[in-house]
């Protein structure tokens, strides 16, 4: 198989993206220059950014990180941004709730702590606005003029919006067949949506070729090949946890996985917050969750294997819906390096989910997040997540994206003539 390495017609100027350095291979460490690259010339392994990371004391960076702006922007000095990055037209995504969730504590029995990372809040309601942000910049700095994706759903809308708001051209691509808020949210930015019939994995093989194509010239595909910079914006969710909790780790994570790069990246940020001296270093692990439907890397934890082998998707948590998810194997790392673990739940514990999340915080989540809440329950219920420890679930986007999910149990309760004796008749008043 030809492996496609550079793409596009990228400026070859030396490219400012503030502190980082370089791209390194994920297999084989070999370095390259920033660019528009994805894989390893050597060995096709993943590319990833590689840092000159701030040097000076924690308390300093502490400070100045503190006196930045209430979005991901305050952690510039962490990501591959240029310098002047805030006074570029953007969306600026993050610094999202983390809410203290003491009645979904009490319902789970959870003693510890525990939060939710509630990243509905971001501009076009999911966490692909971080990842989108950082790949704007990218984009910018290598002169592409149209911004594309394979998305999903969420990251097609994340993309409309932020190439409308940078004033650049966008083209992304989805399976044919998702949810309608989904469609008409990557839709009303006004760029090009093209459904594509197949599922992810075919969007994706889709894009792979049309990046080598005349007709893909000048490109800046997000999540190919902008990767490497896209997957930093998920070290946000890291910092901005950790920041809120009072600069210190949480004990237990529960993350979602689709390609698996939100994961690997949080847990970047982490390790980065460690070496920098910003949070003291303890043990945390880190969970994976799947919908059953979708469940390879699920699959592949729980059978003890190094390899994910590809699934044919089947579930309603679309937005996860990746039958062979690029970073699967290092998300295998991670779970067993940290001592977490990946599950996976049902259609109907993700729908259960949801409306638990809805009935005890108030946050509507979307099928994401019904799957990673979930799943959080059952590996409390199984032992595997520990109640006593500080513990943050990661709601990665809004139930107004995925209505269909819950909107066969989720009706009025009654519909009465505007009077109080139909009000009476229909047993709810107090009296
Ligand atoms: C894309 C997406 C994810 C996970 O993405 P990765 O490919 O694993 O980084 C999680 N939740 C939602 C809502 C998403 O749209």
């Amino acid at each position: 198989m030809a492996v496609q390495t550079v793409a596009g017609n990228a400026t070859t100027a030396p490219v400012d993206l503030g502190p980082a350095a370089a791209l390194s291979c994920r297999e084989c460490g070999e370095r390259f220059e920033l660019g528009p690259l994805f894989a390893c010339a050597s060995c096709f392994g993943p590319l990833e950014v590689a840092y000159d990371l701030p040097t000076g004391s924690p308390e300093e960076l502490r400070k100045r990180i503190e006196a930045g702006p209430d979005n991901i922007w305050r952690y510039a000095p962490l990501l591959p941004v240029p310098s002047d990055v805030v006074e570029k037209p953007n969306i600026n995504p993050g610094f999202t709730k983390l809410v203290k969730a003491d009645n979904l504590a009490r319902e789970l029995g959870v003693t510890g702590g525990l939060y939710v990372k509630d990243d509905s809040g971001n501009p076009t309601h999911s966490f692909k606005d971080r990842v989108v942000a950082i790949a704007v910049e990218a984009a910018r700095a290598f002169g592409f003029t149209t911004l594309s994706c394979s998305s999903t759903g969420n990251l097609a809308g994340a993309v409309g919006a932020a190439a409308a708001r940078a004033g650049l051209r966008s083209c992304v691509f989805i399976p044919h067949d998702l949810e309608q808020g989904k469609v008409v949210m990557a839709a009303v930015y006004g760029g090009e949506l093209v459904g594509i019939e197949g599922n992810y994995d075919d969007v994706n093989r889709f894009c792979s070729e049309l990046i080598g194509d005349p007709l893909g010239e000048g490109w800046g595909f997000v999540n190919v090949n902008l990767r490497p910079y896209y997957g930093e914006g998920s070290k946000t969710l890291a910092y901005e946890i950790c920041e809120q909790l009072g600069w210190r780790l949480p004990d237990q994570i529960v993350i979602p996985i689709a390609s698996g790069s939100q994961l690997t990246k949080i847990d970047k940020g982490l390790q980065e917050l460690i070496k920098l001296g910003l949070v003291e270093d303890r043990p945390y692990k880190i969970f994976g969750a799947q919908a059953e439907g979708c469940s390879p890397v699920s699959a592949a934890f729980k059978a003890g294997h190094d390899v994910v082998r590809p699934q044919k998707p089947n579930t309603i948590a679309k937005s996860l819906a990746i039958g062979n998810p690029a970073d699967g194997p290092y998300v295998l790392d991670i779970a067993r390096r940290t001592g977490g673990a990946v599950e996976d739940v049902t259609d109907e514990q993700v729908v259960e989910a949801i409306k638990l999340l809805a009935r005890t915080e108030g946050i509507f989540g979307e099928t994401a997040g019904g799957v990673t809440l979930g799943v959080t329950k059952k590996l409390i219920e199984a032992g595997v997540i520990d109640p006593t420890l500080t513990t943050v679930v990661v709601n990665t986007g809004d139930g107004l994206k995925t209505l269909d999910a819950v909107s066969a149990t989720s009706q009025a309760t009654a519909t009465i003539k505007p009077s109080l004796d139909a009000f009476r008749a229909a047993g709810l008043g107090t009296a």
